[in-house]
């Protein structure tokens, strides 16, 4: 199943759901992004980081969330740094997901769905 998905990942449609921007863990900025995302919010990478970003594991520099999981820059119109959002958001669902992301996320369900009808 798992390597069925991964051929047929090119078909995956993202329902919009933003469920991907409520869970639980952490969005890691890679090298580079903290001063992407700050570039693009108008401020320092010191200002940035003060107001969007705290430190997991003790030394990995990761988005601020709120206290039911949504992170910091979630909308209701969905993500306000989607032009500049970090790789890891990107590449969800295409390059990373766990078993748990076939229970929040519609577009994984419905590719499930459709790979598991056996549907071309
Ligand atoms: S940066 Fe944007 S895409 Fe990434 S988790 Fe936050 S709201 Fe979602
Ligand atoms: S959870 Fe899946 S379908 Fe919903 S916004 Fe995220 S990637 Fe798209």
């Amino acid at each position: 199943m798992n390597s069925e998905i991964e051929n047929r990942i090119q078909e995956f449609a993202c329902r919009r759901c933003n469920a991907c921007c409520r869970q639980s863990g952490y969005v890691y900025l890679r090298e580079g992004e903290a001063e992407r995302l700050a570039g693009f919010l108008g401020q320092d990478v010191y200002e940035f980081t003060q107001d969007f970003c705290e430190v997991a594991d003790r030394r990995s520099l990761v988005l601020k969330k709120h206290s039911d999981e949504a992170c910091v820059f979630l909308t209701p119109q969905g993500c306000s740094v989607h032009p500049v959002k970090p790789a890891q958001c990107a590449e969800f669902p295409y390059r990373w997901r766990t078993p748990r992301s076939f229970d929040y996320c519609e577009g994984l369900k419905s590719l499930a769905e459709k790979v598991l009808r056996g549907q071309k």
